[in-house]
């Protein structure tokens, strides 16, 4: 229902007492998941929770800006057709920066091994300086640059007319004065970069589908920033795990594990438990609740989770998905929990006997992206 006098749809309710601008996820979602996470992830998983996978030993699979862009709209359509047309309708001006020249440079980036060891990293980023100013034209979407595998250090959204952002410590984020989000971009070709890629754009939809409704990211309960972000990223993840492309199965799969792993330890962490592993968990729980429902169930949610008909926040997420009482909350969060463990012990066994090097010392690689 739209308001006569703004025109947007009405502030969403929030329960009394309860801040929509909290950055904390509401108590009835995180005691489940801590409950569901001690109780079941086994013994062998805590001890080695510094004996992760990292992106080097992850498939060498490679993908071009186009093959990523064209796995992407697969993804999204196959969630919901109208979310594969919105896809559509923010890749369309995502191209490099510099055209043919860029094109030439991520071919030569096809074969190079990845490697980290050299990024833009902390105070070194050029790009999070307070001096740095974001280059777009109105219209456009994406500022995309391709780097050498490893070498990204640049994936963010910047929310329509959203000022300079200080995040402290001297690293900011620019202004953007266009009317709609921009979202900046290295794109090192890994599977990582066609992720964040989705990752990016289900922020982009929360900001483009908030302003159709009359809003501005300002409205939008910070505990949810992340987990929309997230939901594209699962149902990328979703798509490209069942993939007919076997290598393409094989590094979701990868990716996905290694994600969740590193997300999953820091739940026994509750500072730092808020917007990653709740965002990640819970939009993985969202999502496979209606994963097999009807096509109006799952537009519904996820319109919800976007903020289509004005803010909500992740409780009334999950009620428009059927989790309403705190049983369900409890039985959701065991379900997926086990979900998990059932995947890490998969991973385990898989790579333990033939390639004991693969398992080496990890890295929260998620902990700089936005
Ligand atoms: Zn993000």
């Amino acid at each position: 229902m739209l308001n006569r006098k703004t025109g947007g749809y009405p502030y969403a309710h929030f329960p009394q007492g309860e801040d929509p601008q909290s950055v904390y996820f509401p108590d009835a979602v995180i005691g489940p998941f801590i409950d569901a996470a001690k109780n079941s992830l086994p013994d062998f998983f805590r001890a080695q929770r510094e004996e992760q996978f990292s992106h080097r030993e992850m498939s060498a699979r490679r993908f071009s800006l186009e093959e990523s862009k064209a796995l992407i709209i697969e993804a999204f359509s196959s969630y919901d057709p109208q979310l594969g047309d919105k896809a559509k309708e923010i890749l369309k001006t995502a191209q490099y920066k510099n055209g043919d020249a860029d094109l030439k440079a991520e071919e030569s980036f096809r074969h190079v091994a990845h490697d980290d060891s050299d990024p833009h990293q902390g105070r070194g980023n050029p790009y999070l300086r307070s001096d740095y100013k974001l280059d777009i034209a109105e219209g456009q979407r994406w500022v995309i640059s391709p780097v050498a595998p490893g070498q990204s250090s640049l994936m963010r959204c910047l929310p329509a007319s959203s000022p300079q952002r200080d995040y402290g410590d001297g690293f900011y984020d620019p202004a953007n004065p266009q009317p709609h989000a921009a979202i900046e971009y290295e794109f090192d070709g890994t599977i990582d970069a066609v992720v964040h890629m989705a990752h990016e754009m289900g922020h982009m939809i929360a900001d483009d589908y908030g302003l159709d409704a009359g809003h501005t990211f300002q409205d939008n309960p910070v505990h949810m920033q992340e987990t929309q972000a997230y939901l594209g990223q699962h149902i990328l993840y979703a798509h490209l795990k069942r993939h007919s492309d076997a290598s393409i199965a094989q590094v979701a799969y990868e990716h996905f594990t290694l994600t969740m792993t590193n997300n999953i330890c820091s739940l026994m962490d509750r500072d730092r438990l808020h917007s990653r592993p709740l965002g990640l968990l819970s939009a993985m729980a969202v999502l496979d609740k209606v994963q097999d429902q009807d096509l109006f169930a799952k537009r519904h949610v996820s319109e919800r989770m976007w903020g289509r008909m004005g803010p909500a926040d992740i409780n009334q997420v999950l009620a428009s998905a059927g989790v309403e009482r705190p049983d369900d909350m409890k039985k959701l969060a065991q379900i997926e929990v086990q979900k998990l463990h059932q995947h890490l012990q998969g991973l385990v066994k898989d790579v333990s006997a033939p390639t004991p090097s693969a398992v080496r010392r990890g890295q929260d690689f998620s902990a700089g992206l936005a």
